[in-house]
């Protein structure tokens, strides 16, 4: 169920408990403002969720409230991941759901990073 980008943070949603330690997950990346994962279900044969450490649902939310170092920490960990994988050459495609029209699921902001393959249009056309 899409979630709205605004409104209260849920301490309990999926990356929040990621965030905790109490579900594993694939680390890819790890410092004092962001984690970075492996999709559970990757969409590309690279497929890498980065999330800002800070309890942020979107991407207002997270522009509004965070601090200037939570917010380069966060910009510099997405370089760092795509670095880290060898996508600068190749490229690779970044993406953030953000709230009910663009189906966001998991109400804790993150970026998606796609790559490993040449990705094609950049929305499916309806
Ligand atoms: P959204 O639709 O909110 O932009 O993306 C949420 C993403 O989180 C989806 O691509 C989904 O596969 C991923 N996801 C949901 N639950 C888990 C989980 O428990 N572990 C991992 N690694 N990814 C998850």
């Amino acid at each position: 169920m899409p979630v709205k980008g605004v409104g209260t943070y849920d301490p309990q949603n999926v990356f929040a408990k990621i965030l905790r330690g109490e579900i594993p997950c694939r680390k890819q990346f790890e410092d004092d403002w962001a984690l970075a994962f492996h999709d559970i279900a990757p969409q590309a044969p690279i497929h890498v969720l980065v999330i800002p450490k800070g309890a942020y649902i979107s991407w207002a939310d997270f522009s509004a409230k965070a601090s200037e170092a939570e917010i380069a920490g966060f910009v510099r960990a997405v370089g760092q991941v795509a670095r880290d994988l060898g996508l600068e050459a190749p490229g690779y495609r970044l993406l953030a759901n953000v709230g009910e029209d663009s189906g966001q699921e998991v109400p804790h902001l993150h970026v998606h990073l796609f790559g490993g393959r040449v990705m094609g249009p950049m929305l499916v056309q309806r």
